[in-house]
């Protein structure tokens, strides 16, 4: 297997390598691409022996070149788009961050290349066009711990015998803290996340259950689901990762450690299961389940309006909160302002079908742009 790693040097792309390196005899790495992170890529490069390689702007382009004369280096979102197309491409594994995941996401379809997704804007700023760029059904492959189950649980059943499916979430950080102390929490407690091992990004929107609702967004597209029928769970223990009721009232649940690894390694072997196993182990082990609260996660329920709303709205909500996760990481902003900076974004935002990624990618910067004007508004002077 021919594989194009895309955001080798964040946590994701550092774990898909470390599983790469334990089945040496059935993987090559034939591309690899990261953000500014020149020497981690260049480590990498040198490592697999990888010649086609992209990262973000002309300046790193230039760097990288420099320490590796003999690589082939592309950078911006044409090159993330022509290393995910290469022939020699068998798996693209994007786990790029950001909406310019968006570019190798819809070239790798169009190529016919199996689509390992880790990149969350693929689907929740544009689920539409890239469901429609498929060649085959089952060419993209999740890489999240519920995505992957809620793949595993759906392929035993027909779909008319599911009446409901669940993902889960840990409820982050301050799932038990007194609401009025979340005003000043700070980037450091938000970081650190009970139960998984993630990105800043992504970790401060686990403690929003902003990555929640795209999850639900995910899944929509990713299975086909209608939005009544995908529900969330708070489960602070993060052992169940996804359940499906079937219309006898049985419910299917997926069970695993708590480890990104095990989504990597099923997507790189699919449709393989191969050990060593991450053992989880039965007892003892209790399981707790409860609903999302309504005022604890303002957030979640904002993005998750603006996903069944569909069109550019989600586009919006995610490029505001990156804006407002980043103001957060450097104490611009305290942490409910997220919260809000979304619910203003979302308001003001002007709704249109999302028919291409042009009108996607112009409401990703509208939104970025009244983002940051909130930042600006509410931030304390220096
Ligand atoms: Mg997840």
């Amino acid at each position: 297997m021919r594989v194009a790693l895309l955001g080798s040097t964040g946590s994701i792309g550092r774990q898909a390598l470390e599983e790469i390196r334990r089945f040496p005899e059935r993987f090559e790495v034939v591309a690899l691409a990261a953000g500014h992170n020149v020497e981690a890529l260049a480590a990498q490069a040198a490592e697999f022996r990888v010649r086609e390689l992209g990262v973000a702007e002309e300046a790193d382009a230039r760097r990288l070149q420099a320490l590796l004369p003999w690589a082939r280096v592309r950078w911006g979102p044409e090159g993330l788009a022509e290393l995910a197309a290469l022939p020699e491409v068998d798996l693209v594994l994007n786990a790029v961050v950001g909406a310019v995941g968006i570019f190798p996401t819809l070239s790798a379809l169009r190529a016919g290349k199996r689509l390992a997704l880790a990149n969350k804007e693929s689907l929740v700023v544009a689920g539409e066009l890239v469901m429609a760029a498929r060649k085959y059904p089952d060419q993209i492959l999740p890489v999240d711990s519920e995505h992957a189950a809620l793949g595993q649980l759906l392929a035993g059943v027909r779909r008319e015998e599911v009446a409901r499916a669940w993902i889960t979430a840990s409820g982050g950080p301050f799932r038990d803290r007194p609401e009025e102390a979340l005003a000043h929490v700070t980037p450091e407690e938000a970081l650190n996340h009970p139960t998984w091992r993630m990105g800043p990004r992504i970790t401060v929107d686990s403690a929003t259950l902003v990555n929640k609702a795209f999850e639900v967004i995910e899944a929509h597209h990713l299975f086909g689901l209608p939005w009544e029928r995908i529900g969330v769970l708070l489960h602070p223990e993060s052992k169940v990762h996804a359940l499906v009721e079937l219309v006898d009232g049985s419910i299917l649940a997926q069970l695993a450690f708590p480890d990104m690894r095990l989504p990597i390694r099923a997507a790189l072997t699919y449709p393989e299961r191969l050990p060593p196993a991450i053992p989880l182990p039965l007892a003892p082990l209790t399981l707790t389940f409860r609903e999302v609260p309504r005022e604890r996660y303002p957030a979640f329920w904002a993005v998750l309006w603006a996903g069944r709303e569909g069109g550019t709205l989600p586009a919006a909500a995610n490029a505001a909160d990156e804006v407002l996760v980043q103001a957060f990481l450097a104490r611009r902003i305290p942490f409910p302002a997220i919260a809000q900076g979304i619910a203003h974004v979302l308001e003001r935002h002007a709704n249109a079908r999302a028919t291409s990624l042009e009108e996607v990618l112009a409401a990703d910067r509208w939104a970025r742009a009244e983002a940051q004007r909130f930042v600006e508004r509410i931030a304390p002077r220096v």
